[in-house]
């Protein structure tokens, strides 16, 4: 039991889930195909530093992130592995990337302009747009243009070559296998062959074995969650949901049939009711959508009534139950389990979003 902080509101990670689902994926891709572990956005929202050092300890070669700012940090706290970058970085940070050994994702020639010699060799990985459409080199041409602006250099190395997928978690594969194409094509123009050439994303890494090449990026499956329902027909091994969501009942009253419950007053109970106060709400990333959302008490399922407050939500009880009762928003009690797909579902978006929007105020303690 946590004991750092003072509202009972807390998010749990099992870093040893983490740690299985690396060696699960480990063994469905080949030895030779590394695994780089997504760690951006707090480790989609589970905690940077941590999950980090346990994806290193499972063996994962390389972490990346998304922003030079997240590098940083993660080199200010002492890892020392290989880090990419995969967004786009300014030019300006090219120096600092190169004293720190932490590698650029670069797709425009005109970026190596203003950077004048680095006193360290920096290492970059060529991104390759063949279909996504967000960052990376659209022709061949522009490629060809970009290794001869590189070659010109001293201090860079093209250290690795990638492209990211679109479509990898669906069932229809054609604009998979249309980028698939492409991406070998372009992999031609490399006169001599990058060290590391990467493009599949978890679901490309679970059920398209086509698409593997030197290293896999390993991000929301490393969690433990779906990319999506189509990947959980083909899953080739259970993934562990890492992140649970716990708080305590704070407050319990019986209202009356007729009286309203939180903002609006839209609520109204039907008969005399057992309400109970939970300690979280929007501004801990327990959305105003998932009213209606069931959560966990005494190994039971019952519903948030009620808007959900900014701190505060409200819960129907069938009965009286103690202040300091366990509340379990997601994960498991006995044989019932709220997942994180469960929540994505009821705010009619995807897994990914819901542990990044848990916000900082929402500690995270670790198993
Ligand atoms: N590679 C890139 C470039 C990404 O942007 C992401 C995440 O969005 C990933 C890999 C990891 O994808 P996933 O979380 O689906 O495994």
């Amino acid at each position: 039991q946590p004991t750092n902080f003072y509202r009972p509101t807390f998010a749990q990670i099992d870093l040893n889930a983490i740690k299985m689902n690396i060696l699960n994926l480990k063994k469905h891709i080949s030895h030779s195909v590394e695994v780089i572990a997504v760690v951006k956005a707090n480790a989609y929202g589970h905690g940077d530093l941590e999950v980090s050092k346990t994806a290193l300890e499972a063996g994962v070669s390389m972490l990346a992130v998304a922003t030079p700012d997240e590098a940083i940090r993660l080199r200010k706290n002492g890892i020392e592995s290989p880090i990419l970058v995969l967004g786009a970085s300014s030019p300006s940070f090219a120096n600092v990337a190169s004293e720190h050994d932490i590698t650029v994702t670069v797709f425009q020639k005109d970026w190596f302009l203003h950077i004048p010699p680095l006193p360290k060799k920096l290492k970059v990985h060529i991104k390759i747009d063949t279909g996504m459409g967000r960052l990376g080199i659209t022709t061949e041409s522009e490629l060809d243009m970009l290794i001869q602006t590189i070659q010109q250099r001293q201090d860079v190395i093209i250290d690795g070559v990638f492209t990211h997928f679109a479509t990898a978690d669906e069932e229809d594969i054609n604009h998979f296998s249309n980028q698939l194409t492409k991406f070998k094509l372009f992999l031609q123009h490399f006169p001599k062959r990058p060290r590391c050439i990467h493009a599949a994303n978890s679901a490309a890494s679970l059920i398209h074995m086509d698409s593997l090449f030197d290293a896999v990026r390993f991000g929301i499956s490393m969690y433990g969650l779906l990319p999506s329902e189509h990947v959980k027909k083909e899953l080739p091994f259970p993934l562990v949901q890492a992140m649970s969501l716990h708080t305590e009942v704070v407050h319990v009253k019986k209202v009356c049939a007729g009286s309203s419950v939180s903002y609006g007053a839209i609520y109204t109970a039907s008969e005399n009711e057992w309400i109970a106060t939970l300690p979280i709400g929007y501004a801990d990333g327990m959305l105003r959508g998932l009213s209606g959302q069931e959560v966990l008490i005494q190994g039971k399922r019952m519903p948030i009534v009620g808007k959900i407050c900014m701190d505060q939500c409200m819960v129907r009880l069938p009965e009286q139950v103690n202040i300091g009762e366990r509340v379990t928003l997601i994960g498991r009690q006995g044989t019932e389990q709220v997942t994180i797909e469960e929540w994505a579902q009821k705010l009619q978006t995807i897994s990914y979003e819901i542990p990044c929007v848990l916000t900082s105020r929402v500690p995270r303690t670790y198993t």
